[in-house]
């Protein structure tokens, strides 16, 4: 059985919220066996602890808001995907404000600062859901469903489409290691298409959103200068937003999970059937 991981040493870095636009230091510390991703609010006193778990879940309809006695925590998802993807599974993520920063839209920033923190062994062996049996969510088109798969690793495919918009279908694929998060998943960035940009407006979302950390799409075209860094760079991050959800399970996950125009709402109704029979 594999060991629990932690991070070797204490690592801090600011920036901007995506959709609040406040600046904020996130600092990551060391954490004992057992004890999980727990977020604190290091602008409130006390600064209560909230855990990275499906339970503290209070927002999904931009991104994954945790929220623990009317204490937020905003835009979740890309640092949790980095942290699961680096298959760490204890550290305390001390954060100065309501948002976790935003870096370039991807999971770049904290693959970096966890690079930078390293990762520790820790004594306690790290336990593993494995699916069961086919689990599933469903919202008329949009679907993901969870099945058992031989061997401990996690498998996750991903298809989408927008033809409304002009993106025609794109899929992709992974079996998950941190050498293959880091490669193929981690640097894709977050998307948005200009013609919806009005509605997050209107919801007081995206007002730290710009070229710099999103990939900006109009009538099918790619806005940002630079262009993309994959071809299928848009699905890609659906993989980076379904594992930072999946990370709410609060445990390494051996399955295959295969999705179709899913998002946060879906991911987290997965997750929590996958936690009603997870054992404690
Ligand atoms: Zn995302």
């Amino acid at each position: 059985m594999e060991r629990e991981r932690t991070i070797a040493k204490t690592v801090s870095v600011s920036g901007i919220g995506l959709h609040s636009g406040a600046n904020a230091r996130l600092t990551l510390k060391p954490a004992p066996p057992g004890s999980g991703i727990v977020f604190f609010r290091s602008d409130r006193a006390p600064a209560l602890p909230i855990p990275a778990r499906i339970d503290f879940v209070s927002d999904d309809r931009f991104a994954t808001t945790l929220c623990r006695d009317g204490v937020e925590v905003a835009t979740v998802e890309h640092f949790l995907a980095a942290v699961y993807g680096l298959e760490v599974d204890n550290l305390e993520a001390w954060i100065e404000g309501p948002e976790i920063p935003a870096g370039d839209g991807s999971a770049r920033l904290f693959v970096e600062l966890l690079t930078e923190a390293g990762v520790e062994l820790q004594g306690q062996p790290r336990p593993v859901f494995s699916v069961p049996r086919p689990l599933e969510a469903v919202n008329h088109e949009a679907r993901i469903i969870a099945c058992p798969e031989a061997g401990a690793n996690l498998f996750l495919e991903f298809k989408i489409a927008y033809p409304h918009l002009q993106i025609s279908e794109q899929t992709f694929q992974i079996k998950l290691s941190p050498g293959d998060f880091r490669r193929e998943i981690a640097s894709a960035r977050t998307y948005g298409f200009l013609e919806n940009l009005a509605g997050l407006e209107a919801e007081g979302k995206g007002k730290g959103g710009s070229l710099a950390n999103a990939i900006l799409i109009s009538n099918g075209k790619i806005i940002n200068p630079e262009g993309l860094r994959f071809p299928e760079e848009l699905v890609r991050h659906k993989i980076l937003d379904l594992i930072g959800d999946l990370a709410l399970l609060g445990r390494r996950i051996s399955g295959r999970v295969a999705a179709q125009y899913s998002g946060h709402f879906l991911n987290h109704q997965l997750v929590r059937e996958m936690s009603k029979i997870m054992k404690p």
